[in-house]
């Protein structure tokens, strides 16, 4: 990638028209993040299940090929892109996600839950995690599958951590470090990182995900980062991220990991200058 000046990090959160909701193909993300002039760019659209899961929000297992074959032709013009994405963490789906991600060469795997429901018998029946509003049994249970995601070992970063307050709904400050302290103990002990996810300023709750709060805990526990705009249309990506980076380092970050292969190796944030002793080691995965 050719590069301009910049502050800013990489983004390692994108999506592709495959995934039925967003627009664009990776190269089209691959040129706007030059434009913007970031370090790098990872593509990390919805990833397919054979499950009856949320057909509605990704690829269809058929057009996975599709995918590959799109990043493939983003890194003919940029050998840098990397082959991410973002797959879902929900009860049941340890043994395809153990299998399926281990058959495929990607360099960065976003773990994320955006619903609290076991996968219903059809389609396009559940709720989204933002839909719950302030239900203290919600944001419970979503820090406890947090929690059991990264026990599973499958997965190299948490997407955007404390999503449910995409409408605005928040916990209870003592009912969030009940909850969310023993899940960024087991992030941290499983080596993942979590993503500082910019979208969040464009929804409701206009706060990146995870709020500063969250982003100090997990400093405190030497998890490392990364950055993503979530970016559904090209024009989105490095969205904000001069904000968003401004946070991480308003909470004690200096560093994010550079991805390759699934192996993180600390850079500083935005992505320019390789430092020597590592935040955490962020292990190499299966
Ligand atoms: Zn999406
Ligand atoms: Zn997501």
């Amino acid at each position: 990638m050719i590069l301009a000046p910049t502050m800013l990090p990489a983004d390692y959160h994108t999506h592709t028209r495959l995934c039925k909701h967003a627009a664009g193909e990776p190269l089209d993300y691959v040129r706007a993040a030059r434009r913007r002039g970031l370090p790098g760019i990872a593509v990390t659209d919805h990833g397919p299940t054979p499950l009856e899961y949320d057909g509605r929000h990704r690829m269809e297992m058929d057009e996975f090929p599709d995918y590959l074959r799109g990043v493939e032709t983003a890194r003919q013009e940029d050998p840098s892109v990397l082959l991410g994405i973002e797959a879902d963490y929900f009860e049941g789906c340890e043994s395809f996600m153990e299998g399926w991600l281990a058959a495929h060469p990607f360099d960065l795997v976003l773990g994320s839950i955006h619903y609290l429901e076991p996968p219903p018998r059809e389609k396009n029946e559940l709720r989204h995690l933002w839909d719950f509003g302030a239900i203290r049994a919600a944001w419970k249970r979503y820090f406890e599958l947090v929690g059991r995601m990264a026990d599973s070992g499958l997965y190299d970063v948490v997407a955007h951590l404390d999503m449910l307050k995409r409408n605005g709904s928040r916990p209870l400050d003592s009912d969030l470090r009940d909850w969310a302290l023993p899940a960024l103990d087991r992030i941290a002990r499983a080596g993942m990182a979590i993503e500082v996810n910019s979208s969040g300023l464009r929804h409701a709750v206009r706060e990146v995900y995870p709020s500063p709060q969250l982003l100090r805990w997990a400093r405190e526990r030497e998890i490392p980062i990364v950055f993503g705009s979530d970016a559904h249309e090209p024009e989105q990506v490095g969205f904000k991220f001069d904000l968003a980076a401004q946070q991480a380092r308003e909470c004690g970050y200096t560093q994010a990991l550079l991805f390759k292969r699934r192996i993180g190796s600390p850079v500083s944030i935005d992505g320019s200058t390789p430092t020597g002793r590592p935040l955490a080691s962020s292990g190499s995965r299966i």
